[in-house]
């Protein structure tokens, strides 16, 4: 199965699921051509193949608005796994920095710091927002797997989010992000995630609240719960226990993997297995971000889940960045790796377990 039979997959679904599908997704096939001189072809077929036809997939989810162009000469390659001897020394060669030593070489907020059992939190000392903090692995290595240090970090960040919100006590919109490496902009190699509290919802979490009430209103479904359902019937979804995982159909970029859950306490698990699956299909550098309820009730925000995207950043010994124009304006983000594909590496990674 891969996301050229998209087509035919949702032609198969029975039509409750395909009604379900229409509201939430657009999607079309398009053959891109061109005509190489005899001059180039070889040239060209070695490194792509035939490739006078491309087909695009594109994909655009009219809630949200989120859009993405696959390519499948772009998704026939294979998932590369190799991992540098040149990172794992920039890894090692910068220990010993101000992460290692956060007592004594970051600031802390003005309420102190909040002090889990494998991470520290410092506040952010050029800040996004006026509630930012640093949560500070114990590891160096930013590679972490293990689901009791995640269910630890996520801990560690709600009492910090319960301290920040008792020095101002209009701050009870969470953001959460663990930005790993260079390529996702994080400028410190010492694992580290970071937390902001506001008196305002950031706006994307706004925005996705927003949709899924309006699609309520329309439809008198669920917005989360149909997605998840379209998925699932797709075979780019699996869930138990209350916990919802997608390979969504509008990545955002490459690999990327949507978890939602009403309960925090049941995210590591599920967070911990997808970087496992991640890191042994050769990622290093990647982002995750955790939209989240507010911390007090608040109208219209009743039904609001924790939502986890983690997408891979690309090489981090590549000198291109993984966005440009499409992604940050068009609003359309060009993807290679195939959700299908990736579902699959999952399915096993949680399967073997
Ligand atoms: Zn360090």
């Amino acid at each position: 199965m891969n996301i050229l039979n998209l087509m035919e997959l949702i032609d198969a679904l029975p039509a409750e699921i395909k009604t379900i599908f229409s509201r939430i997704f657009e999607i079309s096939t398009k053959r891109g051509k061109f005509i190489l001189p005899e001059t180039m072809r070889e040239w060209a077929e070695e490194r792509m193949g035939k490739c006078e036809e491309q087909m695009i997939v594109r994909v655009t989810n009219k809630v949200t608005f989120e859009g993405t162009l696959f390519n499948d000469l772009r998704s026939r390659r294979p998932i590369d796994v190799k991992v540098g001897e040149e990172l794992e020394k920039i890894i090692e060669d910068t220990k010993g920095g101000p992460f290692c030593n956060p007592d004594t070489m970051t600031p802390s907020d003005v309420f102190g710091r909040v002090r889990g059992k494998h991470c520290v939190t410092a506040s952010n000392i050029a800040k996004y927002d006026y509630l930012h903090a640093v949560l500070i692995f114990k590891d160096h290595n930013p590679f972490i797997d293990d689901e009791g240090k995640i269910a630890d970090y996520l801990d560690t960040a709600m009492k910090w989010i319960v301290k920040a919100n008792e020095y101002d006590n209009k701050a009870i919109y969470p953001f959460f992000m663990w930005n790993c490496l260079w390529r996702a902009a994080a400028s410190i190699v010492h694992g580290h995630a970071q937390i902001l509290v506001a008196d305002m919802p950031y706006s994307r979490a706004e925005f996705i609240r927003n949709a899924s009430e309006a699609y309520f209103n329309r439809y008198g479904g669920y917005y989360f719960e149909d997605l998840f359902d379209v998925h699932k019937s797709l075979g780019l979804a699996m869930g138990w226990n209350g916990v919802k995982l997608m390979c969504n159909l509008t990545p955002v970029k490459e690999k990327e993997v949507v978890i939602i859950s009403g309960e925090l306490e049941k995210l590591p698990y599920w967070i911990s297995r997808t970087l496992n699956c991640y890191y042994r299909l050769g990622v290093r550098s990647f982002t995750l971000a955790m939209f989240m309820p507010p911390i007090r009730d608040v109208d219209g925000w009743e039904e609001f889940p924790y939502i986890v995207r983690i997408v891979d950043r690309g090489d981090p010994m590549s000198r291109t960045t993984d966005i440009g124009a499409m992604e940050l304006y068009a609003g359309h983000s060009v993807v290679s790796s195939d959700p299908f594909k990736i579902m699959e590496e999952l399915r096993s990674e949680f399967e073997n377990q």
